[in-house]
C-alpha cells in the first residue's frame, strides 16, 4: 500500500482507490505518483486488452462473454493498483 511521504502514514486500500486527487487523508498534503507507479498505471490499462486478445485466441467467445471478462479483468486491475502505488512529495518530470 502507498505510504505518504509527508507524514509516513500508510493509506488503506479503500483510501488509495477513492483518493483520485492523491491528497493524503491524514495530513492533507498533495502527493504525487512516482515515475515507476505512473508507468505501471499505463501498463495496467493495457492488461485487460492484452488479456482479452489472448483469451479470445484460445476460446471463441461471444460479445457478452468478452464484455463480462473485460469488466472482471478491469476491476481486478484497478483493485490491485494500490499495491503498486508509490508516492512522492514532488512532481518529478518524466525522465527521458
Ligand atoms: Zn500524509
Amino acid at each position: 500500500m502507498p505510504v505518504c511521504q509527508s507524514c509516513n502514514k500508510e493509506w488503506t486500500w479503500k483510501q488509495s482507490i477513492t483518493n483520485l486527487r492523491n491528497i493524503c487523508p491524514y495530513c492533507g498534503t498533495k502527493q504525487f505518483l512516482t515515475e515507476q507507479s505512473r508507468r505501471w498505471n499505463g501498463i495496467s490499462t493495457l492488461i485487460p486488452i492484452i488479456f482479452i486478445f489472448f483469451f479470445n485466441l484460445i476460446i471463441d467467445m461471444s460479445i457478452t462473454t468478452v464484455f463480462i471478462v473485460a469488466l472482471i479483468v478491469s476491476f481486478v486491475t484497478i483493485a490491485i493498483q494500490p499495491l503498486f502505488m508509490e508516492l512522492s512529495n514532488e512532481k518529478k518530470p518524466v525522465g527521458r
